[in-house]
C-alpha cells in the first residue's frame, strides 16, 4: 500500500484546495518558518483517524478547520483525502477488490467527523484499522511530531509498549482483540439474561 497523494481543504493554514503529490522514494516539505509544514504531516495523521486534538496541536477537533485570517473568513468544514495504491492488494477483503483507494475525512463545525472509503460511509475504526493492518496510522512512530522524543522519553512504560507495538505492526490485532472481547461480554450478559428467562420458566 502506498499513499499516492494527499489533497486538503479548509484544513488549518490550507484554506483553499491544496494538493500534495507523494511519488516513490522521498517526499521532502521544504517552506520558510509558519507556511504550514508540519499542518501537511498532521493532515496526514487526521485522514488516518487521529483522535487526540493535542497530537494535532489544537485544544479541539474542530481547531483543524480554517479559522480565518484578517483577509479570509473561517471556514465551517475542513477535508483530507488520501490517495492510497492498492495494487498490492493489502486491505481488508471489503475494500480489496480497488487498486486506488481514497480514504476522505471530513469535520464541519457543529456535526463532528466523518469517513468515506471509497465513497462509501465507513467508521472511524474502519480507517484506523485500514492503515493499522498496513502498519501505519496516526499514531506511526514513522510520523514524528515536534516534541514527541521528549515525551516518549518521559512516558509510562504501558504507553512506551504502545509505541514499540505500532512500531511492530500488530496495533490492528490489538484493536481487534478489543472490539471481540467486547462482543464476547455482550453475549455472555445475553446468556445470562436467557439463563433468568429460562429459570423462570422452569
Ligand atoms: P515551522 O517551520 O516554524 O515549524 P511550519 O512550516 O511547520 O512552521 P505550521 O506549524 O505547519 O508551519 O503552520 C503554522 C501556521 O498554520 C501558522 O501560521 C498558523 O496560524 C496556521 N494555522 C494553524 N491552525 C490554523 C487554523 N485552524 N486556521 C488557520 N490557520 C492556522
Amino acid at each position: 500500500m502506498k499513499f499516492t497523494r494527499l489533497r486538503v481543504t479548509g484544513f488549518k493554514s490550507f484554506v483553499d484546495p491544496a494538493e500534495l503529490r507523494i511519488d516513490a522514494g522521498l517526499t521532502g516539505v521544504i517552506g520558510p518558518n509558519g507556511c504550514g509544514k508540519s499542518n501537511v504531516l498532521e493532515a496526514l495523521r487526521w485522514v488516518m483517524g487521529a483522535t487526540s486534538a493535542k497530537s494535532l496541536r489544537g485544544g479541539g477537533m474542530e481547531d483543524v478547520i480554517f479559522s480565518g485570517t484578517a483577509t479570509r473568513p473561517a471556514r465551517d468544514r475542513a477535508e483530507a483525502i488520501l490517495t492510497i495504491d492498492n495494487s498490492d492488494r493489502r486491505a481488508p477483503a471489503r475494500f480489496n477488490d480497488a487498486d486506488i483507494l481514497e480514504v476522505t475525512r471530513r469535520i464541519t463545525r457543529g456535526k463532528g467527523s466523518d469517513y468515506k472509503i471509497n465513497g462509501e460511509e465507513v467508521r472511524a475504526k474502519d480507517v484506523q484499522l485500514l492503515f493499522a493492518d498496513a502498519g501505519t496510522g496516526a499514531n506511526s512512530p514513522a510520523l514524528v511530531r515536534q516534541g514527541q522524543i521528549s515525551e516518549l522519553i518521559n512516558a509510562k512504560p504501558e504507553n512506551r509498549r504502545r509505541v514499540l507495538e505500532e512500531a511492530a505492526g500488530v496495533a490492528g490485532l490489538r484493536a481487534r482483540r478489543h472490539e471481540a472481547q467486547l462482543r464476547l461480554n455482550a453475549a455472555e450478559a445475553n446468556l445470562d439474561r436467557l439463563q433468568d428467562v429460562v429459570d423462570t420458566l422452569q
